[in-house]
């Protein structure tokens, strides 16, 4: 199935061809660029079909069955069908799929187990932490007191002894565990266990991996945490949001911290688009996807570091990569303003234990286009080559688009 229906492109174009021009526009940049953004992926032409749907209209303050608007009785099966899924994908006793984003998910959970001034221990920024793990441009850096653990100067690796020993010098409320950038596993059971010898909540912000979770290509965090904060857009492939999972006996106070503490109206269109998304996600061929992210991942990273590249950690277990193009003479931003040029698009990141900025990628959107370890070979080489400065950028383009010519994201 074509992404946009040919009906609803003519209804745009004639209404609006300004409109369309940007909407089509952007297919095509999508199309014929490589999307090596982490925290991207191609969302299924069935997710954006319930996205795109008159559920966009309705108002649905509330939980389905006690809503402050009349009419709820469809999306209320909407949302009890999203929640049952997000339960059985995750082995969760309980799900909230109303945040509007990652971001509003962590808010929500601040909201239900914290109060304002509270410590707070999180990768420190620079590390891998997110803004919402106590940045000063945040909420959570006004509104709590943060404290940041950090990554191991030579390994890359979380410093297991640093988290145990701050948790025990600032006994914080909560502990959050989960990173926009660290490429490897986190030690949830770890994590658990200092939590609870400081008497502290665990809130595992796992935006980044729930999708390899959902198809069994990384640890749950589910067993270990209070509260599971994630997003939906990201290797889980739905809709542009985010979701809350925990146990029963903290589901009441998740649920008031989503509605009405941080929020209003649900989205109903994106909640019917992730319960489209779980469903797809529940398949054996999302599982297989989620193995292949990883695998093409690994690949990736072993021939950007035989291109010169200093990966961080030496590689990875997930979909994300990290690294400093240094090697090759070239700074971080530098380097991302090129390959984008080349039509290769990813993102600059912080270097833990250095002033400079790196480049971090993941595999999820490639890998949904059905490229698999040849192609990660030919994307590394070509990457090696525009930093060095042996292809010029029109080159390196037509290299891509020739690529991705042959992985249509969404064949017509
Ligand atoms: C992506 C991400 C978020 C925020 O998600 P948004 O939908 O952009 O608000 C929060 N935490 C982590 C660790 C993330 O990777």
């Amino acid at each position: 199935m074509p992404v946009l229906p040919a009906l609803e492109t003519d209804v745009l174009r004639r209404q609006d061809p300004q409109a369309a021009e940007l909407v089509l526009g952007e297919l095509a940049r999508q199309s014929t660029t490589l999307q090596l953004i982490a925290a991207e992926n191609f969302t299924s032409p069935a997710v954006l079909a319930a996205l795109g749907s008159p559920l966009a209209n309705k108002y649905a303050e509330g939980y389905p069955g006690a809503r402050h608007h009349g009419g709820c009785e469809i999306v209320d099966a909407a949302e009890r069908l999203a929640i049952e899924r997000a339960k059985a994908l995750f082995g969760a006793e309980h799900a909230n799929v109303q945040p509007h984003s990652g971001s509003s998910a962590v808010l929500a959970a601040y909201a239900a187990l914290l109060r304002p001034g509270d410590t707070v221990l999180a990768l420190g920024l620079p590390d891998g932490g997110h803004l919402t793990h106590g940045s000063p441009a945040n909420f959570s850096g006004r509104w709590f007191d943060f404290v940041g653990y950090g990554v191991d100067a030579e390994s890359g690796l979380i410093d297991h002894e640093q988290v145990r020993a701050l948790a025990r010098t600032h006994r914080p409320k909560a502990i959050v565990c989960g990173s926009i950038a660290y490429p490897r596993h986190i030690d949830h059971a770890f994590f658990r266990e200092v939590a609870d010898e400081v008497g502290a909540y665990l809130i595992a912000d796992a935006a980044h991996p729930i999708g390899l979770v959902a198809g069994g290509a990384a640890p749950s965090p589910v067993p270990y945490a209070d509260v599971v904060c994630a997003t939906t857009h990201k290797v889980l492939r739905g809709p542009r949001g985010g979701m809350i999972l925990c146990g029963s006996e903290l589901a009441e106070r998740v649920d008031r911290a989503v509605f009405p503490f941080t929020q209003g109206g649900a989205q109903m269109h994106t909640v019917a688009a992730k319960a489209v998304a779980f469903g797809e996600a529940a398949r054996p061929e999302f599982a297989a996807y989620a193995h292949q992210v990883v695998a093409n991942a690994r690949v990736l990273a072993a021939y950007l570091a035989a291109e010169g590249l200093a990966v961080t950690t030496g590689g990875t277990d997930t979909h994300l990569i990290t690294m400093d193009p240094a090697p090759l003479g070239i700074e971080g931003r530098t380097a991302r303003g090129r390959l984008a040029a080349a039509g290769m698009v990813l993102d600059c990141c912080a270097l833990p234990h250095s002033g400079a900025r790196g480049l971090r990628l993941g595999t999820a959107a490639v890998t949904t286009q059905g490229m698999r370890e040849e192609e990660m070979a030919r994307i590394a080489v070509l990457l090696g080559k525009v930093l060095r400065g042996e292809l010029d950028a029109a080159r390196a383009r037509d290299d891509v688009r020739a690529l991705t010519a042959a992985f249509p994201p969404y064949p017509s």
